[in-house]
C-alpha cells in the first residue's frame, strides 16, 4: 500500500522542539513503513524523517507565519495543498491519503475526487463549528480520543470510524535516568494548558516546577523578551504572550518556578524523564494529549484535571491522578510518590506504542480503501 501522509507546511517532521501533529507523524510513519506501507510525506523541505518520498511547497516550516492575518495563513496552507493536488493529479500509484491538515485539507481533497482520504481530527472540534457541522461526506474521519469525538457535531460523530489514541516511540524504549525533585509541565504555554495553575500550586506548596514549551512560537526567554519589551511588536498583544507575561511570569522567581522555553530531542526526553511527576492543569478539553502519553512512557506519573481525553489515558490511582478542582489537584500533587513508575511504563507499552497506533490505522486504511469508511 502507498499512502500519502499530509502533514502540512507548519513544522518539519520530526519537529525541532514543540510540535503536536508533527510528533504524532514522526511516531506513526516509521511504524507504518515497518509494516510494508510506502509513505509519501507532504511536509516541508526541512523534514528529516525517513520516508519513501518527500513532497513540499516550502523549504522550512511556516509556523511563525501563523501569526499573520488569516488570509495569509490560508494562502500558505493552500500553496502547500496545491503541491499535493498537483502530485495526486499527475500519478495514480497513491492508494490512500492520510490527511492531518485542519479545514483546508478536507476542503481541497474532497473537491479533487482523487484517491480515498482518511482525515484525522486533531483539534477541539468546536473551533470551526460551521466547517465540522458540514464536513464533506466523501472524506473518512477518525479522532484522537473518544471524548473529542463525543463533542463533535452529530453528523461527524456518527460518521467517524473511531478514535486512535496518540502514541510515542518512548513507549518502546527504556529511558531510565536519575529522578530529580522537580515537577514539570510540558506543552505550549497558553491559557488552555493552564501553566499558571501549576505555578500557583507549586509556589504555595514550595515544590520546584519547570515549565517547558514555547510561547506563541518564541522558543527562549530571550526571544520572548524581544516581544515583551517592544509594544509595537506584532506579537506583543498575542493572547499567549499576554498569558505568559500577565499570568505566568508573576510566579517565575528564577528558583522554585522556572520557565525554560522549549526543549527538543534528547534534552526534552531527559528533562521529562527526570521529573517526579508531570502536571496537566488543563483549562480545556484536551483532544489527544501526546505529552500525557509521553509522561506515562517515561514512568513519570501524570497528574491533571479530569477533562478532555485525560480520563481515557490516566487510570486514577494506578497510572496517575485526576482532580476535579485546583484544591484537589494540589492535594494529589503531594501524593505523587505513591504512584508506581513501572505501572505507568507498562500501560504506555500496552496502549500507546507506535505498533498499537500503526496497527489501528492500518485497519482504518483498509476500511477506507475498500470504500466502507465513508458515508
Ligand atoms: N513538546 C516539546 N518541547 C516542548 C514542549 C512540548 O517537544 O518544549 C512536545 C511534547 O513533548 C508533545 C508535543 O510537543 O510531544 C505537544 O503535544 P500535545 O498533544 O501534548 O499538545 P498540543 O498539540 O495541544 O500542543
Amino acid at each position: 500500500m502507498k499512502v500519502l501522509v499530509n502533514a502540512g507546511p507548519w513544522l518539519a517532521v520530526p519537529p525541532p522542539g514543540y510540535g503536536g501533529i508533527e510528533n504524532v507523524l514522526a511516531t506513526l510513519v516509521p511504524a507504518l513503513r515497518e509494516r510494508g506501507v510506502s509513505v509519501v510525506l507532504a511536509s516541508v523541505g526541512a523534514s528529516t524523517l525517513e520516508v519513501d518520498e518527500l513532497l513540499c511547497a516550502y523549504d522550512d516550516g511556516q509556523f511563525t507565519e501563523l501569526q499573520k492575518p488569516y488570509n495569509q495563513v490560508m494562502g500558505i496552507a493552500h500553496a502547500h495543498l496545491a503541491r499535493v493536488v498537483d502530485e495526486l493529479r499527475r500519478r495514480d500509484d497513491i492508494d490512500l491519503v492520510h490527511d492531518h491538515v485542519e479545514v483546508v485539507g478536507p476542503a481541497v481533497l474532497s473537491a479533487l475526487g482523487g484517491p480515498p482520504v482518511l482525515h484525522t481530527l486533531h483539534w477541539d472540534l468546536r473551533k470551526h463549528p460551521a466547517f465540522y457541522g458540514a464536513f464533506p461526506s466523501s472524506i473518512a474521519v477518525s479522532g484522537v480520543s473518544e471524548s473529542q469525538l463525543a463533542r463533535a457535531p452529530d453528523a461527524l460523530r456518527a460518521a467517524a470510524l473511531g478514535a486512535v489514541h496518540l502514541a510515542t516511540p518512548l513507549a518502546e524504549r527504556d529511558v531510565r535516568v536519575e529522578r530529580e525533585d522537580y515537577l514539570v509541565v510540558m506543552g505550549r504555554v497558553c491559557g488552555l494548558k493552564g501553566q499558571h495553575v501549576a505555578a500557583r500550586i507549586c509556589q504555595k506548596l514550595g515544590l520546584p516546577l519547570v515549565l517547558a514549551g514555547p510561547v506563541s512560537g518564541r522558543d527562549t526567554p530571550a526571544e520572548l523578551d524581544v516581544v515583551a519589551q517592544n509594544p509595537y511588536h506584532p506579537l506583543h498583544n498575542h493572547p499567549d504572550v499576554r498569558y505568559h507575561l500577565d499570568q505566568v511570569s508573576p510566579y517565575l522567581d528564577g528558583d522554585l518556578v522556572r520557565w525554560i522555553g522549549s526543549v527538543g530531542g534528547q534534552a526534552r526526553d531527559h528533562l521529562y524523564a527526570s521529573a517526579r511527576a508531570a502536571l496537566f492543569p488543563i483549562q480545556w478539553d484536551e483532544p489527544g494529549g501526546t505529552a500525557v502519553v509521553e509522561a506515562l512512557a517515561l514512568g513519570v506519573p501524570p497528574v491533571g484535571l479530569r477533562r478532555g481525553c485525560l480520563p481515557e489515558i490516566i487510570d486514577h490511582g494506578r497510572t496517575g491522578f485526576l482532580a476535579d478542582t485546583e484544591e484537589e489537584l494540589a492535594e494529589l500533587v503531594l501524593r505523587v510518590d505513591e504512584l508506581d513508575p513501572e505501572e505507568c511504563r507498562r500501560e504506555a507499552r500496552r496502549r500507546f506504542s507506535p505498533s498499537v497506533m500503526a496497527e489501528r490505522y492500518l485497519e482504518l486504511y483498509e476500511e477506507v480503501a475498500r470504500g466502507t469508511g465513508t458515508r
